[in-house]
């Protein structure tokens, strides 16, 4: 009997992770594709996918890609990538491209909705039915399952762009959002970091200022993320999560900034199991694909 793979895509603003595995997610091949023409790099994957039919049979395809994207199946932009700076990006229709060179049911949806929902199935959310998962690196994004479904509203979230309150005095930096200037991208993002220190984070040492303000920037943003959408857990990961002097802070500014409100055991005692790491270190975008790959089976079954 021949096995039943799923296939996945990770694309990115530099190249798009193209990936076959069983339903285990144990990847049977794998190849990354330069981020070019829409043309050119869709074909690419097309292509590698095709070539894997020794494998085994693959029955769904999740994209997990960089946004700004329609992920509404019901909506007439449905799969299309929006306004985006990425040349030749804008208005690309990903999922008729691989309609028309793959038969096989499509899940498309942000590179962060698929890193929550393969957190809730694998990682750190495993069992949880309201989570909410941050990358904090090049940009800040996030992901949200509320009563086990991903959060969608009229395209996605883009809680990497709430405002957060800043203090000129503490911290002259404007902020580097080329919309909002000092929104939580803009104060707390890693090119943000390097802007504002004249160094990359990874050549700050831990008990560097740079660390108690980035924790107070991230501690505001869950802080507002908590009261607003009561989340069981909140995971976070992202290159600027690397830094392991940043969990603690966070959780000590939360704690200060939150005051005993919201009382529940969840925040009051098991803090340390509220905001989390990720549990898909370096995996969790391609894993986000699976997780999509996974829904269209279901939703094809
Ligand atoms: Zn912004």
């Amino acid at each position: 009997m021949t096995q039943t793979l799923f296939a996945g895509i990770e694309g990115g603003g530099t190249k798009f992770v193209c990936a076959v595995a069983d339903e285990n997610n144990h990847i049977l091949a794998e190849t990354r594709i330069p981020t070019t023409s829409p043309d050119q790099t869709l074909s690419g994957c097309a292509e590698f996918f095709q070539q894997q039919s020794s494998l085994g049979t693959i029955r769904s395809l999740g994209i997990a890609c960089f946004g700004p994207l329609d992920p509404r199946p019901t909506s007439k932009g449905y799969g299309h990538i929006l306004a985006t700076p990425k040349p030749g990006w804008a208005g690309a229709d990903v999922v008729g491209f691989f309609k028309q060179r793959l038969d096989l049911p499509i899940a498309f949806d942000t590179d962060v909705n698929g890193a929550v929902l393969a957190e809730s199935l694998w990682g750190a959310g495993k069992g949880l039915k309201n989570l909410v998962y941050f990358t904090i690196g090049t940009g800040i994004g996030a992901g949200v399952i509320a009563e086990g479904n991903l959060v969608h509203g009229f395209l996605h979230p883009e809680m990497g762009h709430i405002m957060l309150a800043r203090d000129p005095e503490q911290d002259p930096f404007p902020g580097i959002c080329p919309f909002h200037g000092a929104c939580f991208e803009g104060l707390a993002s890693g090119p943000a970091i390097e802007k504002r220190w004249g160094l990359r984070g990874d050549q700050l040492p831990p008990k560097h200022p740079a660390w108690a303000l980035e924790a107070h920037y991230i501690a505001l943003a869950l802080v507002s993320v908590t009261c607003a959408l009561a989340p069981e857990r909140i995971i976070l990961g992202g290159g600027v999560m690397a830094q392991e002097q940043l969990l603690p802070m966070i959780r000590d500014k939360f704690a200060l900034l939150l005051n005993g409100y919201m009382q529940t055991p969840l925040i009051a005692q098991h803090l340390e199991s509220y905001i989390v790491l990720t549990g898909l270190e370096g995996k969790a975008g391609l894993y986000g694909a699976f997780a999509l790959a996974h829904q269209a089976l279901e939703a094809a079954q």
